[in-house]
């Protein structure tokens, strides 16, 4: 069934495939582009295509950015020897905007979770050991306080803790299931400053 054009369908089709975009937000969507001055439109399909081609994951901490090595990783004033390790980019950011944090990060883009059928080879925990043969200090976890994330804190210290490193996690006065990303900036120094060892 039909409604609108063939073209507009599809792209009620693309956008319905964006996360948490339902089918209402996507017609919304689809109409609002259509009714957009074309260079508008132009602007925003070349960032799109842009973005996904020149975004990469650092070398190093693996988080998103558009060189080999991201700025943080790059920074010679960040402490190199202590690694904070968090599910997602957001996380990162979200420590950054605290401006208190001088050490650099690990990304894993995910946590561990059986339900799911994610499992350690799933997300990036391989490229965290391969850090860890230089000289390092300590290693933060800082993965969510769901269960995934204490799941992956908890397999992240069995993994560490042999090769003799300082593991700590943070405080947990993040709310259970709280993402890190919408916890305001004292509850993310709290949660670093009252860190136990693992
Ligand atoms: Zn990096």
């Amino acid at each position: 069934m039909d409604y609108y054009s063939k073209q507009i369908s599809r792209l009620i089709e693309e956008f319905s495939r964006l996360p948490g975009i339902g089918n209402k937000s996507a017609q919304r969507l689809a109409f609002y582009i259509i009714n957009q001055p074309k260079e508008q439109v132009d602007i925003l399909a070349k960032t799109l295509i842009e973005a996904r081609e020149n975004v990469r994951y650092c070398s190093q901490c693996q988080t998103l950015t558009d060189r080999e090595i991201c700025p943080i990783c790059q920074n010679a004033e960040r402490d190199q020897s202590t690694i904070m390790v968090v599910e997602t980019p957001r996380d990162l950011a979200a420590y950054e905007k605290t401006g208190k944090y001088y050490g650099v990060y690990h990304v894993l883009h995910g946590a561990i979770s059986p339900m799911l059928g994610i499992g350690p080879g799933d997300i990036r925990l391989k490229e965290l050991m391969e850090r860890l043969q230089g000289e390092m200090k300590e290693v933060i976890i800082a993965t969510n306080s769901s269960l995934e994330g204490e799941t992956t804190a908890m397999y992240i210290s069995k993994l560490i803790k042999p090769v003799g490193i300082r593991v700590s996690r943070i405080a947990s006065g993040v709310p259970v299931g709280g993402d890190l990303e919408y916890i305001d900036e004292i509850t993310l120094l709290r949660a670093l400053d009252g860190r136990r060892d693992l």
